[in-house]
């Protein structure tokens, strides 16, 4: 998937999930700040790829020592991430954490990590697959059902659906915040 769709994707998944549990009611600060982090996590595992949105914002290019598709595309890889993560934001504020309790700094961390996790679920439905266990394991897993190909007409069709699914879930959430305020 292209940088825009995972994005999108990621985004709708999160939000319905806030939706269906009914969190947003109690804090759309940290909801908004989940939404945003999981979009920029959604971005992260393709640092790999040497012509990325995220490569080329990144000071040093990661594409030149890692594979595409390698280790950041691993279930290791996204352990590493979510603990090294949780080290450094805990360096500046601690994360705590409480489950459906949701403040704005563990919405950050929590939408990063959910955003790069997506990302590797999404993946992992293209032609390429995703190898989620090496270096443990060589096969990769791609989508039994269906396969999509990358920047394909069927992705451009998730993304677009993911979008106008976001706008109606944000237009839902803002009205029931409005109705339980007035
Ligand atoms: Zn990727």
């Amino acid at each position: 998937m292209l940088i825009k769709s995972h994005r999108l994707c990621s985004i709708a998944i999160v939000e319905a999930g806030l939706i269906v549990t009914n969190v947003y009611l109690k804090s759309p600060v940290s909801d908004v700040l989940l939404l945003l982090a999981t979009g920029v996590g959604a971005g992260l595992p393709d640092i790999d790829h040497y012509n990325s949105t995220v490569s080329r914002k990144s000071p040093i290019n990661f594409s030149l020592f890692l594979r595409h598709r390698g280790i950041t595309h691993t279930l290791l890889g996204w352990l590493i991430f979510t603990g090294v993560l949780y080290f450094l934001m805990n360096l500046v504020l601690p994360i705590q954490l409480r489950p459906f309790k949701f403040d704005p700094w563990n919405s950050v961390w929590l939408g990063l990590i959910m955003g790069y996790f997506l990302h590797l679920l999404e993946d992992s439905f293209s032609t390429q697959g995703v190898n989620w266990l090496m270096p443990f394991h060589k096969a990769n897993t791609r989508g039994r059902f269906f396969r999509y190909k990358v920047g394909g007409s069927f992705e451009k069709m998730l993304a677009f659906i993911a979008f106008v699914l976001i706008l109606a879930m944000t237009a839902y959430a803002l009205g029931n915040i409005l109705v339980l305020n007035i």
